[in-house]
């Protein structure tokens, strides 16, 4: 069924094409700062089993959208029940997870999806973040592809205050040939970290929202397009951290809170020496279902920010809790192993060349890291 769907979004291309050209650094032209709090008490994830980590109220006194309402009311921000979900893959997903999400210190599944209509919430397979476009490690995907119709209504992913709309997120304000097209991008009101946070909406038909305008999450802010550098409509989306910047992505698979009794896998992928490899197939496959999942590692330079603690450069979100095999063909050599995806959770593995894989967490930064 996997299989399938995954081959019916490939047919349906509508990928992001890729940025190439030196992006402008926008700049906010509203002055979200004074919205957004650094990471405090409030925004760090508690390192317990609760999912307790919760941003800052947005202020009750933020303007709403005149011309369309919210349609429904925020995802919940209160603790979660993680039970694996009783819907069936068949069924389409289940729930998003209650967010903000963070069952370990190192994980902040802060977003919601930004979409309403969760039949419609799939990410294309071949899209990933660092998915390869142009032929290039310089043209790497800098979010994710989510397939859906024009005109499909977007909302926030989280509360903040919107510092972009239109077109010109990468080339500047106002030029109309911008690769993004008709963009938001919301400067959200908590950090993690030490940085601000930020998403950004691509490829739309309409927005909602002003600069300056507070947002709470699930709010529609916009419809889905086609606009822009694009093969089809979709939505492109992006998370942000220190700048809002396109040099400043992080993998939004890490960001997004799965559905409700579902994980994901994160991975550093290097040879023998430790190297980060790119384009290595990873194959994973459920011992339950016998479903596969496909992807691959992707580059680390350039434009491409891994996770500060998991230094990741392989993720495969939306797999059910349950346990898996992961096949690795390194050098013409294979290499399996099982892991537990638990819910609303991260899994990790290390793949070391031709020392295969590892289980053990990744240390903790020590003090004079300083990300790329
Ligand atoms: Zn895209």
């Amino acid at each position: 069924m996997k299989r399938l769907v995954a081959g019916l979004f490939l047919l349906l291309a509508s990928a992001c094409q890729s940025l190439s050209a030196q992006p402008i650094i926008v700049t906010e032209t509203s002055s979200p700062t004074s919205a957004i709090i650094l990471p405090t008490a409030t925004t760090t994830p508690a390192p317990s089993a609760t999912s307790t980590a919760s941003p800052t109220s947005p202020s009750p006194t933020s303007p709403s959208p005149t011309s369309i309402p919210p349609t429904v009311a925020p995802f919940p921000v209160s603790p979660g029940d993680l039970q694996p979900s009783p819907i069936p893959l068949s069924a389409g997903f289940p729930a998003s997870a209650h967010v903000p999400l963070a069952l370990s210190e190192h994980d902040h599944f802060y977003f919601s999806r930004p979409v309403l209509n969760a039949e419609l919430d799939r990410l294309i397979p071949s899209n990933r973040y660092g998915s390869i476009q142009l032929g290039t490690k310089n043209d790497a995907h800098g979010g994710v592809d989510i397939v859906m119709d024009i005109g499909t209504p977007l909302v926030a992913a989280a509360p903040g205050t919107v510092i972009f709309t239109g077109v010109g997120l990468f080339d500047g304000k106002g030029r109309a040939n911008d690769p993004y097209g008709v963009a938001i991008v919301i400067a959200h009101d908590f950090g993690f970290d030490g940085e601000h946070l930020y998403t950004a909406y691509a490829h739309l038909s309409q927005t909602y929202v002003e600069v300056g305008q507070h947002v709470e999450r699930g709010e529609v802010i916009g419809l889905s397009g086609n606009t822009g550098l694009t093969t089809g409509p979709h939505l492109h989306f992006e998370v942000r951290s220190g700048t809002n910047s396109a040099l400043k992505t992080r993998n939004p698979e890490l960001w997004i809170a799965p559905p409700e009794g579902w994980g994901v896998l994160v991975g550093r992928i290097t040879d023998s020496e430790d190297k980060v490899v790119l384009n290595i197939p990873v194959d994973v496959s459920s011992l339950k279902t016998g479903l596969h999942w496909e992807s691959s590692s992707y580059a680390t330079e350039n434009k491409l920010t891994p996770d500060a603690y998991y230094q990741e450069n392989f993720v495969l979100g939306d797999l059910p809790a349950g346990r898996y095999k992961i096949l690795i063909i390194y050098l013409y050599t294979w290499f399996t192993a099982e892991v537990e995806i638990k819910p609303g959770a991260v899994t990790y593995f290390d793949f070391h060349g031709y020392n295969g894989f590892n289980f053990e967490l990744p240390e903790e930064p020590s003090l004079d890291f300083v990300p790329e």
